[in-house]
């Protein structure tokens, strides 16, 4: 039997788990290089949509998905100054029926141990945490990596799926930093029976106002409540590292005077003495949509998630487009016919379109979200009008 080919990844996030899970399916050799010493779980969660849902369930996943997540009824928006009601999308039984697969709901650290446990499963898989990625070399034969102790690990191919400040980006496409966006995401996670009946929900509220908005919806089963605001505001200049604990009052002014209902639930966010997930705060940080396949892969080197593109999250997508990039990418380095770099061609071909058409509607949405004035006005009118036509994203969903 002939060795199989080995792909490294550089980065263990769910882009990075995602691919090892998937290419090791295909066959390939996998060794993936995380900077972390071990797993920190931070009070946040993720919407997974049908078309990410379904790839999860292709990869033999779907009863852990059901132990672990949520699985919203609807998608209701709402006003947050004045609380009415401007829209409503079914989900549960509605988005099976229509897309085949489930929108869901799950915390990040239960959808990242789901596809570490799944990727361990595979033959050939090694996880390396503690292993800081700091420089490649691809001489057309073979590429290597280099990390910051000084090893150097020889492979087939490389996969940058080191997040959105990546380096091995920088080392492929030398386009500079990403754009800071001037967005401060609060994020949170509470439990729902510490909560006020009426503060409960086993839906997907998304709340607009003016230059703000607040997503909230279950994960785990509906036991425990994702909470994320989204803000504008001060962008500090250590940015790379910067997960900072938020302050709810820092919060509360940013948001203004919003509707009661939604004041109410910022309100009941237990501090940190008695809540693990506590506020915690980030600052955004996009690209402009990919305008080809050569910023997706050259040589023996590609790029995944968000080192690849990089997207605001008001479309909720971004580690969705990682997952259905490493199916892509399984898929073309499972075509034996052709050689390594000829593969990640065709992984890039088969990606750019679709990603940067997410990345441009998640851009849109986020200046409709957040307008202001009679723009504002507009949006309302026109939610309450379409309503449904509106939030259903059938190109996306569909897949
Ligand atoms: C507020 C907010 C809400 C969101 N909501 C959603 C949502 O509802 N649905 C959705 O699909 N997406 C959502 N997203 C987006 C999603 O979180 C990201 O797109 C996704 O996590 C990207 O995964 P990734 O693996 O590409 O990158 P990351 O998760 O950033 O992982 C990169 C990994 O690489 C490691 N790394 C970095 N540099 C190196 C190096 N040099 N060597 C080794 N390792 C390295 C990092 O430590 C990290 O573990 C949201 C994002 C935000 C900010």
């Amino acid at each position: 039997m002939s060795t199989p080919l080995q792909l490294l990844i550089a980065g263990g996030g769910i882009g990075g788990l995602a691919a090892a899970l998937a290419v090791a399916r295909a066959g390939w050799g996998v060794r993936r290089f995380e900077r972390a010493p071990e797993f920190t779980e931070v009070g946040a969660g993720v919407q997974l949509g049908p078309n990410v849902t379904r790839i999860l369930r292709a990869w033999g996943l779907e009863d852990e998905l059901h132990a672990v997540a949520a699985f919203p009824d609807r998608l209701q928006v709402r006003n947050a100054t004045s609380g009415a009601d401007l829209g409503t999308l079914a989900l549960g039984a509605r988005a099976v029926e229509r897309y085949g697969a489930p929108y869901a709901t799950i915390h990040r650290a239960d959808l990242h141990r789901l596809l570490c446990r799944a990727a361990l499963q595979q033959h050939g898989v090694h996880l390396n945490p503690d292993h800081w990625v700091a420089g490649l070399h691809d001489d057309g034969r073979a590429v290597t990596l280099t990390t910051v102790a000084g090893q150097q690990i020889e492979g087939d191919a490389l996969l940058g799926a080191d997040g959105v400040w990546s380096h091995v980006r920088q080392q492929l496409l030398n386009d500079g930093p990403p754009r800071v966006t001037g967005h401060l995401a609060y994020r949170t996670m509470l439990r729902q029976s510490a909560l006020p009946a009426a503060l409960r929900t086993a839906q997907v509220t998304a709340w607009l106002g003016p230059r703000l908005h607040v997503v909230q919806y279950p994960v785990r089963g509906g036991t425990w409540m994702n909470v994320v605001a989204i803000v504008h505001g001060a962008v500090p200049p250590d940015l790379q590292s910067w997960d900072h604990s938020g302050h709810a009052d820092d919060l509360a002014r940013a948001l203004g005077p919003v509707c009661r209902p939604l004041h109410a639930l910022i309100d009941a966010v237990p501090g940190a003495s008695v809540n693990p997930y506590a506020w915690r705060l980030w600052a955004l940080a996009g690209r402009a949509p990919v305008q080809g396949a050569h910023q997706l892969a050259r040589g023996r080197v590609a790029l995944l998630g968000d080192a690849a593109h990089p997207m605001v999250p008001f479309l909720a997508q971004g580690a969705g487009m990682a997952i259905e990039d490493a199916a892509e990418l399984a898929r073309a380095l499972a075509m034996d016919a052709v050689d390594v770099p000829t593969r990640l061609r065709r992984y890039a071909l088969a990606r750019w379109q679709r990603v940067a058409r997410v990345q441009a509607r998640a851009w849109r949405n986020g200046q409709i979200f957040h307008s202001t004035c009679l723009m504002r006005v507009g949006r309302d009118a026109s939610m309450r009008l379409l309503g449904e036509r509106l939030l259903d994203v059938r190109w996306l969903y569909g897949g």
